[in-house]
């Protein structure tokens, strides 16, 4: 089968891979869209997961099932699928602890174009298929299935993370299309006042449309010298992280107050370490939490934010700014999504022919 590759750190191309194998939990899958990642792009030309050999890139879209092993027990070849960024082994002590994501490892749950070969390819391979698959929605278009893989689950669980409560005072930093998921995830979690950090007109117009409520622009001097402005001195109740560097850290703890909560969903690409501020981490004793983590992933989350979409509670069309027909399209979309121009949020590709 053709596969579109990273080949080596900052090179990518198409290869050709034999169909993976199907084992009895397992199905086989053709993917029927594909979305772009900013983690393609860290994992492609930052190398920050490691070196890797052709390694099939994608892990967000939505794909027709082909074959199933013999103990899949609710999906079938021709079932839509949406499929989850993130494929957790659920028989793991990990998994049972409640930490899915890490089963087998740390972050070892994101399997597609970290472990193993990932969608962009004529076929891609699900391990545990009843527990990571879930059923495509009637009605709902391709794009916005693909965004239920990565965007949505990460975005709110950026919220999840940093505990959002009614009438939080929530500031989010980067309002890419993660973090315009985390500005929708906070206001549907009953955040009073949602301060949005990003400054592409268009995902500013994108996070006015998901609930952002005031603006900062991180070229307008320091994150925290706004906030506090904004806030009589007092900060921020909640903070989710879903753009910025290593240094991010340190405004997110000067802007929160105490006994606030830090939530990242950031992939930080490069640098050793974060810098937490002694003083403004209370000399060691503010109660500031910070966590960051790599969403769960698995069906039960893939059908309940689907529901999400289904019940109109949740508009993700937004966030497909870009949308390509034909394989051929693929790199072009990648490039974009390195480029950034001002007016992307999110390619998609919809592969509606062969390879
Ligand atoms: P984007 O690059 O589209 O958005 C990044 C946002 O951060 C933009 O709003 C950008 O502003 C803003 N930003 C850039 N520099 C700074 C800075 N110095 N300080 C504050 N804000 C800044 O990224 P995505 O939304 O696609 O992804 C966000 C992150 O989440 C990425 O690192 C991605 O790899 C990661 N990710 C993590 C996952 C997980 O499971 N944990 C899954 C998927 C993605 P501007 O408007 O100026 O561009
Ligand atoms: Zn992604």
């Amino acid at each position: 089968m053709k596969g579109f590759a990273m080949l080596r750190i900052g090179e990518v191309g198409w290869i050709e891979k034999e169909r993976p194998a199907c084992g009895p939990m397992d199905a086989i899958c053709r993917p029927l869209a594909i979305a772009i990642c900013t983690s393609d792009v860290h994992t492609v030309w930052e190398g920050a997961v490691g070196d890797r050999h052709n390694m099939i890139l994608g892990h967000e879209g939505c794909a027709e099932v082909v074959e199933v092993g013999s103990m899949v027990k609710d999906f079938k070849p021709g079932d839509k699928v949406l499929v989850p960024a993130i494929t957790p082994d659920w028989n793991s002590l990990e998994a049972q602890a409640g930490y899915s994501m890490h089963s087998g490892g740390m972050l070892a749950g994101w399997k597609f174009s970290n472990f193993k070969d990932g969608l962009d390819a004529e076929f891609f391979h699900v391990n545990d298929a009843d527990g990571n698959l879930a059923h495509m929605p009637e009605g709902m278009t391709l794009e916005d299935a693909s965004m239920l893989s990565d965007m949505v689950p990460t975005g709110f669980h950026g919220v999840e993370l940093a505990d959002v409560q009614f009438g939080d005072t929530v500031l989010v930093i980067g309002i890419g299309p993660v973090g315009l998921m985390s500005v929708a995830g906070a206001r549907l979690r009953g955040a009073a006042r949602i301060i949005a950090v990003g400054t592409r007109p268009k995902c500013v117009e994108a996070a006015k449309f998901y609930g952002a409520d005031e603006f900062i622009s991180y070229k307008n001097g320091t994150i925290e010298d706004q906030v506090l402005k904004m806030t009589d001195g007092k900060g921020v109740d909640r903070v989710v992280v879903a753009g910025g560097g290593v240094q991010t850290f340190e405004s997110a703890v000067k802007s929160l107050k105490p006994g606030g909560k830090i939530g990242n969903v950031n992939y930080l690409g490069s640098g050793d370490y974060i810098n937490i501020p002694r003083v403004e981490w209370g000399v060691g004793m503010g109660h500031k939490q910070l966590i960051g983590g790599l969403m769960p992933g698995g069906r039960l989350r893939m059908e309940k934010l689907g529901a999400l979409v289904t019940s109109g509670k949740l508009d993700v069309s937004k966030l497909t700014t870009h949308l390509f027909h034909g394989w051929e399209h693929i790199p072009e979309a990648l490039q974009l999504m390195k480029d950034k121009p001002a007016d992307l949020i999110k390619p998609v590709v919809i592969l509606d022919n062969k390879i």
